[in-house]
């Protein structure tokens, strides 16, 4: 991975933004930017230097993993350890990554400052950068959504009545496992019956019912990306009235991907999917957002909502996933991940989305 041109990028962001040094200190963003994926480390920008910092007990790991920076093994806590070089500096104004920072680092930060240093909270500078993926973070991308497809498929073939949700979900991971995952991008997903009607319904110990629509929702992380799908199944033939809504949620996920291309805003993504569900009367059962970016994290920027006026650009991954939940009746979701083309967009995951009667 290209390590220096996204250290490069980074740089030209905080010359653009008048800074002179930079600490950062949340784990994706410091795998993106050096290639460290262990925990408790920070990396110094200072004065177009690199600077990376760790404890005793990441010495190897930070040898081998980490590239553009000179690696710093630290005795103390890594903030006193990067202030103590940045006392040697005459004047800086210092960036950090203030969602990423606890209050306590923040006090920490002002005790150990001298009246030199400027501390200058920002929001979003390297989320912005990882927003656009390279070709290579593609190709990753590209291969934990093939190996979350697999492992979708042969969790498929456990269901049947009487199996309990979780059963299902620990053949997904442990298939997932297996093939080589790092892990899962959040607990798996299975919420059969009434339970579709939750949103997040985290598998449980309840046996799949003989009808009803059954939502799987599952992620795999592969060499640090996640994936993300959702499928929705129905146990026995489905009835009018569910194909209904099912056909709905298609067409509105359908209709959501079409409108996917460079320039239109987040917003108008999610009204597309929401115009769908209200003309059939059921955008009211809709109570989430429609989609989310994803890469090393599972939820990134933008978010696809009402009101997010971010603007999509090619390079940008994101999730398509409506859906609607009836108390008392279950839920329908349908979830794809698409990759933003100078054009409109391509479609990644690689499943079907005809509705499944598992009998
Ligand atoms: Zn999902
Ligand atoms: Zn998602």
């Amino acid at each position: 991975l290209d390590y220096s041109l996204r250290q490069k990028t980074f740089q030209q962001t905080l010359d653009a933004e008048r800074l002179d040094g930079f600490i950062v200190t949340h784990p994706p963003n410091l795998r993106y930017l050096c290639g460290y994926t262990g925990s408790n480390g920070l990396l110094l920008f200072l004065n177009g230097r690199r600077i990376f910092f760790t404890d005793g007990r990441y010495t190897q790991q930070a040898r081998e993993e980490v590239e553009g920076a000179r690696v710093v093994i630290a005795k103390g806590p890594l903030l006193t350890a990067a202030t103590q070089l940045l006392s040697e500096t005459r004047s800086a104004i210092m960036g950090f990554e203030a969602d990423h920072t606890t209050v306590a680092a923040a006090a920490e930060m002002r005790k150990l400052m001298d009246k030199r240093i400027a501390w200058k909270p920002t929001s979003g500078l390297i989320m912005r950068q990882r927003m656009i993926k390279d070709a290579e973070e593609l190709r990753l991308i590209h291969d934990a959504i093939k190996l979350g497809a697999e492992v979708y498929q042969h969790a498929l073939q456990s269901i049947r009545p009487g199996v309990r949700e979780l059963e299902i979900a620990g053949e997904l991971e442990f298939a997932a496992r297996k093939a080589g995952a790092d892990g899962m991008s959040f607990d798996t997903i299975v919420a059969a019956g009434k339970r579709g009607a939750l949103p997040h319904g985290r598998a449980s110990a309840q046996p799949i019912p003989r009808r009803g629509f059954v939502v799987i929702d599952s992620g795999v992380v592969l060499h640090g990306y996640c994936s993300d799908m959702t499928r929705t199944v129905h146990m026995g033939q489905a009835g009018r009235e569910q194909r209904r809504w099912y056909d709905a949620v298609l067409a509105a996920q359908l209709a959501a991907i079409d409108a996917v291309k460079p320039g239109v805003t987040a917003a108008e993504i999610d009204h597309a999917a929401r115009q769908v569900l209200r003309r059939a009367q059921l955008d009211r059962f809709f109570t989430h957002s429609t989609g989310h970016g994803v890469g090393l994290e599972i939820h990134e920027p933008p978010r696809l909502g009402k009101g997010q006026q971010e603007q999509l650009e090619a390079g940008m991954v994101i999730t398509i996933e409506p859906g609607v939940y009836i108390a008392d009746k279950g839920g329908i979701r349908i979830e794809d991940i698409v990759v933003v083309t100078p054009t409109g967009c391509t479609v990644l995951t690689p499943v079907g989305k005809e509705l499944l009667a598992v009998c």
